[in-house]
This record gives structure tokens, sequence and C-alpha cells, in this order.
């Protein structure tokens, strides 16, 4: 299911203060206008309406397409570039030492029980928001050749 929370937050350019709305997962098919949304760029992007200027929130997001049967998983690489050696080693704990995901997802993606779709434990993961778009854009394009043949 889709889960967003709404933040004070200052303009990253001109100090102002205002509510950005944040998102931690999208759900295509309870909430297709978030799918337009990411597309255009305006998830998790501070949007000032003092200054107009535009810019990223960096944040981790799920993005979860119950029709094709698919989870994808956005973790910034820049979490692991920050300085401080605690943050890198938060970032780092969200991850199994195989490379997949260590935390709880039933619990993120608000599924509970043994109806929960095995895709949903092995997430794609990807680290910018430029490769969530394209693998987005290349499984659109599977489905339309292949349709649901194979899910
Ligand atoms: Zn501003």
């Amino acid at each position: 299911m889709s889960q967003s929370f709404e933040e004070l937050a200052p303009c990253p350019q001109c100090g102002a203060e205002q509510t950005v709305t944040l998102h931690h997962s999208i759900d295509t098919v309870e909430t297709p206008e978030l799918k337009t949304a990411l597309f255009e760029r305006r998830i998790n992007t501070h949007q000032c309406s003092a200054c107009g200027c535009q810019a990223p929130v960096e944040m981790d997001l799920f993005y979860h397409d119950p029709e094709q049967g698919y989870l994808v998983y956005y973790f910034p690489y820049e979490y692991f570039e920050d300085e401080n050696e605690e943050e890198v080693a938060d970032a780092l704990a969200h991850f199994e030492n195989d490379g997949s995901l260590a935390i709880e997802l039933s619990h993120e993606e608000g599924e509970e029980g043994q109806n929960t779709p095995p895709y949903l434990k092995t997430p794609h993961v990807v680290f910018s928001m430029e490769e969530l778009l394209r693998y987005v854009a290349f499984r659109d394009l599977l489905f339309d050749q292949l349709g649901d043949e194979n899910l």
C-alpha cells in the first residue's frame, strides 16, 4: 500500500520552511497518480513556493506494482557516502551480507499473513532515482510485450 507522511522542512536554496509530503512507498494499483508523479520527478521532491526551486529529498522508497507483480526498493547511494561512520553503518544495516534487503517487508508493505506473494520478500534494489525510473520503464515494456503469461 502507499504510505506517506508530512514534514516541515526548510528549502535547501532560500531556507523558507514549508510542509512537504514524503513517500515511504508507492502502490501503482492503489494510487496510479503517484506513478505519474514519480516520472515527473514530483515524488520526494521539495518544491519551494517561495523561490520556486526544486530539490530531491534523499530517502528510501518502495515501488510496488501488484498488477505486474514486482517490488523495487530505492535506497539512495548517498547514504553510504556520509562522512559519519555510524550513519554509513546504519545504512548498511538495511542489507544482508549477500546484498539482499534485511528489513521486514511485510511490515513495510502493510501486508500480513501467508498470502504474501514471494516477490515481496525479494525486492529489486536500486541506488538512484534514475535507476528506479529505468527499471520501471523496462518492466512496463516487458509487460506490454509479453503480458502476464509468465507471472
Ligand atoms: Zn526556496
